[in-house]
């Protein structure tokens, strides 16, 4: 089994059929899957839908589900072989639905997110990544990918799912995920590199986090009048700071100096 595609299929048809209704599928809907593997979601999805664009990085289930496709005379359906990190998403209106790949799911949702044709996201993912995704401001889990989240969807933990209900069992309990799209406008590339660099110093008061900022010729005092400006308390650490606090930061910043990227 090559570990390095994350590779635990769902076995647990109950499951399946929880995760695929959680899309409130029509037959008006296309959708999106991000590695069918054997096709345990990719079956019931066609069942539901228009459309199904699966993209699939193993040959061999590639080559498996294309014969299943065949075999049946399915004609809603076409699978890609490759990595989805370098597909072109096509930019008809979407749902997307997957058990995704543990191993590049931070990847996968950070590359769907900014995307402005998907509706709605079922995903399944790690417990611990799930609640990082919908972490709120001064817990352990709230960071920068909370924020890039929060940011362009909403993102709602629908339910745990138990290693029992996959084979090869993974070693961690997961959670399954629904995330809204919010239709946000992309922010400059700075908003984002901002936010990671201050949670790149978590540990740090959000003044000296500023000050640091590579992309900035900051003083000490600049960086206080900034925070001052935002009505912020310079000793905060950066948890305790909410998407809107970074975007009044990166405005009151903009304002004041000409920054080099
Ligand atoms: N959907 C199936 C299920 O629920 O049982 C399989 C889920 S399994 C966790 C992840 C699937 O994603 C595997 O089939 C794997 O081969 C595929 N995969 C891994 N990396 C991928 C990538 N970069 N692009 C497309 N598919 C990928």
């Amino acid at each position: 089994m090559p570990q390095k595609y994350g590779q635990n299929f769902l076995t647990d048809k109950n499951i399946a059929n929880n995760i695929v209704n959680a899309a409130n599928l029509t037959k008006q809907d296309e959708v999106l899957e991000i590695g069918p593997g054997k096709g345990i979601l990719t079956k019931i999805i066609l069942s539901q839908s228009k459309y199904l664009t699966a993209v699939e990085i193993d040959n061999k289930l590639f080559h498996k589900l294309n014969n299943y496709i065949t075999l049946n005379n399915i004609k809603n359906i076409k699978v890609i072989n490759g990595n989805f990190l370098k597909y072109n998403v096509p930019t008809t209106k979407l749902k997307i639905i997957s058990n995704l790949p543990y191993n590049i799911g931070t990847a996968i949702i950070q590359k769907i997110l900014p995307l402005e044709n998907w509706s709605c996201a079922i995903l399944m993912l790690q417990r611990e990544v799930a609640r990082r995704l919908s972490a709120h401001t001064e817990t352990k889990s709230y960071g920068y990918i909370s924020i890039f989240t929060s940011y362009y969807a909403e993102c709602k933990i629908l339910f745990d799912v138990s290693p029992k209900c996959f084979n090869p069992q993974p070693k961690v309990v997961s959670s399954v995920i629904k995330l809204i799209n919010k239709n946000q406008k992309q922010p400059e590339a700075i908003f984002f590199e901002f936010i990671k660099h201050f949670f790149s110093m978590r540990r740090k008061t959000i003044l000296n986090c500023l000050a640091s900022f590579k992309h900035l010729e900051l003083e000490k005092n600049s960086a206080l009048q900034i925070i001052n400006a935002c009505n912020l308390n310079p000793l905060l650490r950066p948890d305790k700071l909410s998407t809107l606090d970074f975007f009044r930061l990166t405005n009151e910043m903009k304002k004041r100096i000409i920054y080099r990227l």
